[in-house]
């Protein structure tokens, strides 16, 4: 081995994830190396459009047809435009294969910090209603850990990348470590008061964002409190969102421990039979196509769900012939994601007097409120409604002239209320992704074949989602109620997860409750790849806790000599 290409730890990809394994690793004494296929973005520096404004660009920062053919999918992405545009990976580079009436998408960032740069902050615990639901009904297999295995990890994670939020004392859905939330503006008090008089299992809350809302001084090393300009996915100058290269990151950087290699791909994994365990990587340089290798003793693939599946598909050994840790047959099985989609909005009628300040990068939620205490509808599972109200925009159809009607037209409309779904998948067999038999990149790996679509428990949870959007709209008294629901396509939600899922039977899984390989014990795999389910809640926060938890196991194996 070369010593110059050795280290304790190596981490694959530097998004949520990576940036906590490098975080933990290079705290705990660990020469770590952090390889990232993308560019590097530091952090501050590389925001160019954090402070641009829509006639900053050429064309107000709507795309052009050249741009939406380039980026054919990343730019459905709704905060997709000029001031994000670089912070996602192009289509055009990175192709995929779906089967035609199986479409799938998958939105992708290729840079330091990975999407960690472009998410939406929202940041929610798991409960045992989500953590027990396989064992439950038998759909998946059983995550190998409940709620109180992780909760001290939530409290690790929330303590330190920030997440605002009110405690509401709902058992399935837990309170965590929280900053302030954002406040709810006048129509949300109004139609909170409403539905939750109304109904006795729903409340509308704040929503639950990584996001610093007030700050001692010197709370959050190198961040400030959020300015509430709601322009986060240009990249976020003061860092009052949590990102890897505004959080975990610098805080590896300053241990003097890590190093960070950009544009260089990991192809595979290097097994060595004699000692059954993972030796290093291959890897090819994105820009000069120079392959190297690097070694390590222990190694965390940390690369986002499809692309650690397929680096452990590429990485096919005589003793693995289906991929790395996949004696199973389960890896790039089961894949799921949220459907969503289903949403409706309604006028909030009065209340004109009243305005709000800034804007308010956030969002009310309606936690799950279905088969909570028993299952009660003819599908499995559950689904939380999202939204909030905001003053509808300057009314330029109006009769009128002079004085009276400039000031006519300097006024806001009425209040609108909008609500959305996000429902829970099943985990399914048939739901798959695999390596392509012969169509490859640019730098000769396979690209990806996806095959997945929602089912018949999501078709029937999505017309409950409709009906109890309508409902919620009429218990808030709104007029103008209008609901519909749009297309149901597998990663449209960003949260692809499943394909190397954690179980208590090596049989059938190919992670233990560590998120270590059943099979191969100095290999991690900590991105969303490990969820035996998909629970309704947007999963990052979750993704980030079992990566320091398997972090720590397996910090403590390394000095105890286990590893
Ligand atoms: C617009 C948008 C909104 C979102 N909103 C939310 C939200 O509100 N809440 C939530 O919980 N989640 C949200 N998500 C999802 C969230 O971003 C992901 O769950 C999270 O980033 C996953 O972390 P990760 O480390 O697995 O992957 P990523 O953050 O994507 O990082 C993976 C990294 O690995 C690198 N990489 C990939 N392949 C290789 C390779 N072969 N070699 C070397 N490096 C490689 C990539 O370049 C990337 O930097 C959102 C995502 C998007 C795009
Ligand atoms: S809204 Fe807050 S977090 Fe988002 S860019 Fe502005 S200051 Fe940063």
């Amino acid at each position: 081995m070369d010593d110059n290409n050795t280290y304790d730890a190596l981490v694959i990809g530097s998004g949520m994830t990576g940036g906590w394994a490098a975080k933990e690793f290079t705290e705990n004494g660990y020469r770590t190396l952090v390889i990232e296929r993308g560019r590097d973005v530091k952090h501050k520096e590389d925001y160019p459009n954090a402070f641009k404004a829509p006639w900053d660009y050429k064309y107000r920062g709507y795309d052009t047809r050249k741009i939406k053919e380039e980026y054919s999918i990343q730019h459905l992405k709704y905060n997709f435009d000029a001031s994000s545009m670089d912070f996602f990976a192009s289509d055009k580079d990175h192709p995929i294969e779906t089967p035609i009436d199986k479409p799938a998408r998958w939105f992708r960032g290729y840079q330091t910090g990975g999407r960690s740069l472009i998410w939406g902050r929202g940041a929610y615990r798991m409960s045992d209603l989500e953590f027990g639901a396989n064992q439950k009904d038998g759909n998946g297999t059983d995550w190998p850990i409940r709620y109180k295995d992780i909760a001290p990890w939530y409290d690790y994670v929330e303590t330190f990348i920030g997440v605002c939020g009110t405690k509401e004392n709902i058992d399935h859905y837990p309170d965590g470590k929280f900053l302030p939330a954002f406040e709810m503006n006048t129509a949300e008090k109004v139609i909170k008061d409403r539905i939750e008089n109304h109904y006795e299992n729903r409340k509308l809350i704040p929503n639950r964002f990584a996001h610093l809302t007030k700050i001692k001084p010197g709370q959050f090393k190198g961040r400030s409190e959020c300015q509430s300009r709601d322009m986060c996915h240009a990249g976020c100058p003061y860092g009052a969102y949590f990102s890897s290269n505004s959080s975990t990151l610098p805080a590896a950087y300053e241990t003097g421990k890590l190093t960070l290699k950009s544009n260089v791909i990991v192809e595979s994994i290097i097994y060595d039979d004699e000692k059954g365990r993972a030796a290093g990587v291959r890897t090819i340089n994105s820009i000069t196509k120079e392959r190297s290798v690097y070694y390590a003793r222990v190694i965390f693939l940390c690369a986002s769900t499809l692309a650690s599946t397929s680096i452990l598909m590429q990485s096919r050994t005589s003793r693995f012939p289906n991929g790395l840790s996949n004696s199973s047959g389960t890896l790039g099985r089961y894949l799921m994601d949220h459907h969503k989609n289903v949403g409706g909005s309604g006028i909030l009628k009065g209340y004109k007097d009243s305005y709000y300040r800034g804007f308010r990068p956030g969002s009310l939620v309606i936690p799950n409120f279905r088969n909570v205490h028993r299952q009660e509808m003819d599908f499995l599972r559950g689904y939380g409604i999202y939204g909030g109200a905001s003053r509808a925009g300057i009314d330029p159809n109006q009769i009128g002239i002079g004085k009276e009607f400039k000031e006519k037209l300097s006024k806001p409309g009425p209040w609108k209320m909008s609500l959305y779904a996000y429902g829970e998948c099943l985990p399914y067999y048939a739901n798959k992704v695999e390596l392509h038999p012969e169509k490859k990149d640019q730098w000769g790996l396979p690209i990806l074949n996806i095959s997945a679509e929602f089912k018949e428990n999501e078709m029937k949870m999505r017309k409950d989602m409709k009906e109890q959007i309508t409902a919620i709209l009429k218990v808030a008294g709104l007029s103008d109620i209008n609901v519909s629901e749009g297309s149901h396509i597998m990663g449209d939600s960003t949260h692809f997860m499943g394909t190397a899922r954690m179980g208590l039977d090596p049989q059938t899984s190919v992670l233990n409750q560590y998120n270590q390989s059943h099979e191969i014990p100095n290999l991690f795999v900590t991105d969303g790849s490990c969820m035996p389910s998909a629970s309704y809640m947007s999963p990052s926060l979750t993704f980030m806790a079992l990566t320091a938890r398997a972090c720590d196991y397996a910090v403590k194996a390394m000095k105890s000599g286990t590893l």
